[in-house]
């Protein structure tokens, strides 16, 4: 018996397919988050004074705690609708009309009110509006310096996301936005207070943003996922229905925004609960309801046990946390100030430092350099198209933020 003839025959080796295996254009063209390259290199670094991540360092609230438990408990474990478990959607619903004056409705409701979607993070919210605004080709507009996905989620859709250059004052003015409009923009992303510099944007360049907007017919995307991170001396608006509550500006606060503005919020950054990727988007009729199927066929809905927990969100007290945070703030201000520009920040927990000129040292040097003194902070050029400057994320315990500034004092005024 010829025994070769029963041998399974290796198959022929596909070299035209082996040398196109690999991933597509679109993950080639994408960048790894510098953000993540910097953690890695924390964690070999343990000892060294941490701010680099914008994570918070304080507990969830206990209700919201015991909200999540209970939801799991109680069996809240399957899918919710792609818009949102209807009792968080409820309260988003009642804030934004108290906040805002919107009237909105779930995402997908017939009509032309505005509408609600509970999302996975802001980063789910921001990922379903690219994709629902952007073509092949198309264009937006980011601020620079921006957070990160910014521009990467424009290379996913193919489309290119113009830097918006905002100056000492880190504010993304109408005037500054206006030459880089084309036919081709669909939207500008507005970030306020702003991921790295803490910029909170004054009512002016809110309304004349949204101005702006309105008549080159482009969506005004605002990121606000540190709205509630607004230090007091920011908070100069008052709320749309109940003007005892103070915020600060945002252009979907403004007369019929909600026609034009897309609003982003979220709920990790603010009750310390950024691992349960919880956010929510609010905006024109027609665009939540392109969201809601990319939301469909992608992450389908947020995380059920979770988004119940989120609804008691609305009731927790977080200004204590806010104050002491501020006082970190003014911590960074008073100490580095006077040696560099520090755009001002007015909320969020990151300041944007300059490196003083006289160092002659891009930002990734300088970081370096504070590195080898065992203090991490993130050079500027993950976040712009230049490397002047760093950001510092004081979202770490007072104690360690007082030596850690000590030290880049130190190196600066070398
Ligand atoms: N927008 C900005 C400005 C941010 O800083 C971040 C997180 N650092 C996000 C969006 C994404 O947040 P989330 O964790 O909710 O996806």
């Amino acid at each position: 018996m010829d025994e070769t003839a029963s041998q399974p025959v290796p198959a022929q080796a596909n070299h035209d397919a082996i040398r196109t295996l690999g991933p597509s254009r679109r993950a080639a063209s994408l960048q790894s988050s510098g953000i993540r390259r910097i953690l890695a290199r924390a964690a070999t670094m343990p000892d060294a004074v941490n701010l680099t991540i914008g994570q918070p360092d304080f507990p969830v609230p206990e209700t919201v705690q015991h909200a999540a438990i209970d939801a799991i408990r109680a069996g809240r474990n399957g899918y919710t609708p792609s818009t949102g478990d209807p009792g968080l959607v409820a309260r988003i619903r009642d804030y934004l009309a108290m906040d805002l004056g919107w009237d909105c409705v779930p995402a997908g409701t017939p009509g032309n009110a505005p509408g609600i979607l509970a999302t996975t993070g802001t980063s789910g919210a921001l990922t379903l509006a690219y994709l629902a605004l952007l073509d092949p080709g198309d264009e937006c507009v980011i601020p620079d310096p921006y957070f990160v996905s910014y521009p990467e989620l424009a290379r996913m859709c193919h489309a290119t996301a113009v830097p918006c250059d905002t100056g000492e004052d880190g504010e993304m003015t109408a005037e500054r936005v206006e030459p880089l409009l084309t036919d081709k923009t669909r939207f500008v992303l507005f970030n306020t207070p702003a991921n790295p510099n803490g910029v909170v944007a004054s009512k002016k360049t809110c309304a004349d943003l949204l101005d702006l907007c309105r008549s080159r017919g482009v969506i005004l995307m605002s990121d606000e996922i540190y709205d509630a991170f607004a230090f007091p001396d920011a908070r100069t608006d008052a709320c749309a229905r109940d003007a005892s509550v103070r915020r600060c500006p945002s252009p979907a606060r403004l007369p019929g925004a909600q026609d034009t503005v897309l609003l982003i919020r979220g709920f990790g950054k603010t009750y310390g609960c950024t691992g349960w990727r919880l956010g929510y988007a609010a905006g024109p009729g027609w665009l939540l309801e392109a969201m809601v199927k990319f939301h469909q066929y992608t992450f389908v809905c947020a995380p059920t046990p979770l988004q119940v927990a989120a609804a008691s969100c609305f009731d927790a007290d977080m200004d204590p946390v806010v104050l002491n945070y501020q006082q970190r703030r003014d911590m960074i201000v008073d100490r580095l100030g006077p040696l560099t520009h520090i755009a001002p920040p007015g909320g969020a927990f990151y300041a944007w430092v300059k490196v003083p000129e006289h160092l002659g040292m891009s930002g990734s040097q300088f970081t370096e350099l504070a590195a080898e003194h065992g203090v991490l902070v993130v050079p500027g050029g993950v976040f712009s198209a230049k490397d002047t400057h760093f950001r510092i994320s004081y979202a770490t315990n007072p104690a360690r933020l007082a030596e850690g500034l000590d030290t880049l004092a130190r190196l600066m005024s070398k």
